[in-house]
């Protein structure tokens, strides 16, 4: 049995600090029984914790590190940034040089804003939609989550789904009301919406490929719908790929449906492990933000020399050989552990697409937060606790996305599968 006494007293200690002993909810392990533990250091596919345990890490902080903890260019790009001193306040060159990138892999992103957070992103966006389109109310969808703001804390994924919370409490009513909700892969119920609402609506965000009930990818049927129902409509339609761009495809989710959003939420890999999120799309929406437009948007680090230089240092290493290298990988170990659940006979149903992952405890189809809710969620608990004493950190939550990055080797992969199979024997023996 592993020791965790270091991160016990760490936990204990947080806790007189910070509500939970941590600064983001599902971090606390509450949902699977648990201590978190306390990181010392990562580097490439591992983590190490306070008390000397090693782990293979799928969690890769959630989703930024695609090139694993510590890569070496990373690193040393972050050295000399830093050097050069930590923010400004004024415009560098390498927001441009960010920029360009990021439109070079997703074309659709024709002029961008770059924000702090996933967070930041999609709630300018949504204002930028309302600004734009001088309507209220939006569309989203049950179980997919899009960060904190109030107008998308309505029954949301993630945090929400994992303490089970449909809609915040200090979200206004009055803002609840204008956050119309369907469930997700629902044509039939969109359409409804819109047919009632259509002339209201000033978008429809969506995560193309969800990720905050575990890895459910939507249809072409459905992504085609909103797509088509926003336009007839004179509402836009964005996508919410903070998680799934540069981790589903290269090229984003969009690229995988060939369809076009007005406009875009990136996040996660953008930063490459420094807070970064952009909002963007479509140059005559985007014309709409200050000091062009009026529709207002402004940060203190917005677009900081460090997270720039975080994002640009990663999204540099990245091209479509590489993805189809980590696609492989990602296959090849769920197709693992859903021949170790097999033979152990237990019920799994396991998604993955590009470099996302996740696994629920259910037989059945998962095509939405209703099927998602019917997982174990207690046999979940004492899995993924298992899987810690077997050197893995995946997602402490079955309503949580696994990753994959560029640094995991076969032989990890290997080690993951038979670490799945020894957690499978103690869950069913103990
Ligand atoms: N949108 C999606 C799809 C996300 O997965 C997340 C975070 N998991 C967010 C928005 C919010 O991003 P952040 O946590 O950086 O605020």
């Amino acid at each position: 049995m592993k020791n965790f006494d270091n991160s016990k007293k760490a936990f204990k200690e947080a806790q007189g600090y910070m509500p939970g002993g941590v600064n983001s909810p599902v971090r606390a392990f509450k949902n699977v029984g648990g201590d978190p533990l306390f990181i010392k250091q990562g580097k490439g596919s591992h983590i190490e914790d306070i008390d000397g345990n090693t782990y293979i890490d799928y969690v890769l902080s959630w989703g930024p590190l695609i090139l694993g903890h510590a890569d070496d260019q990373v690193v040393s790009a972050l050295q000399a940034a830093t050097a050069k001193g930590t923010s400004y306040g004024a415009p560098t060159e390498l927001e441009t040089q960010l920029a360009k990138k990021i439109r070079e892999i997703v074309p659709s992103v024709e002029m961008m804003r770059m924000v702090s957070s996933g967070t930041e992103a999609t709630m300018s966006a949504i204002r930028l939609a309302r600004g734009f389109t001088h309507r209220d109310k939006i569309v989203k969808f049950i179980g997919n989550y899009h960060g904190h703001s109030d107008s998308l804390l309505v029954d949301a994924g993630s945090g929400l789904a994992t303490f089970n919370i449909n809609t915040s409490p200090g979200v206004p009513k009055d803002l609840a009301y204008d956050t119309l909700t369907v469930p997700y892969n629902d044509v039939e119920g969109i359409k409804a919406v819109f047919e009632k609402n259509g002339p209201e609506i000033a978008a429809v965000i969506v995560e193309p490929i969800a990720g905050n009930m575990g890895v459910i990818p939507g249809t072409q049927e459905f992504l085609d719908t909103l797509r088509q129902l926003t336009t007839d409509a004179g509402s836009l339609l964005i996508f919410d790929e903070v998680m799934s761009g540069f981790r589903a495809a290269y090229h984003g989710a969009q690229s995988l449906y060939h369809i076009k959003p007005d406009l875009t939420t990136l996040g996660k890999v953008v930063g490459g492990g420094l807070p970064v999120g952009v909002f963007g799309g479509r140059r005559d929406i985007m014309e709409h933000i200050t000091p062009d437009g009026s529709v207002y948007h402004a940060g203190t680090l917005s677009g900081n020399p460090l997270a720039m230089t975080g994002g640009l240092s990663t999204l540099n290493q990245l091209n479509d050989n590489l993805y189809k290298k980590m696609t492989a990988k990602t296959t090849r170990l769920v197709e693992g552990i859903k021949a170790a659940a097999d033979a152990h006979d237990v019920p799994i149903t396991v998604h993955h697409v590009g470099t996302m992952w996740s696994y629920f405890f259910n037989g059945g189809d998962v095509n939405n937060f209703a099927d998602v809710q019917a997982s174990d969620v207690a046999y979940f608990a004492k899995f993924f606790k298992q899987l810690l004493q077997q050197g893995i950190y995946t997602a402490p939550s079955q309503f949580e996305t696994n990753f994959m990055s560029s640094k995991h080797t076969t032989q990890d992969i290997d080690d993951t599968i038979q670490a799945f199979n020894d957690a499978f024997d103690a869950v069913n023996n103990g």
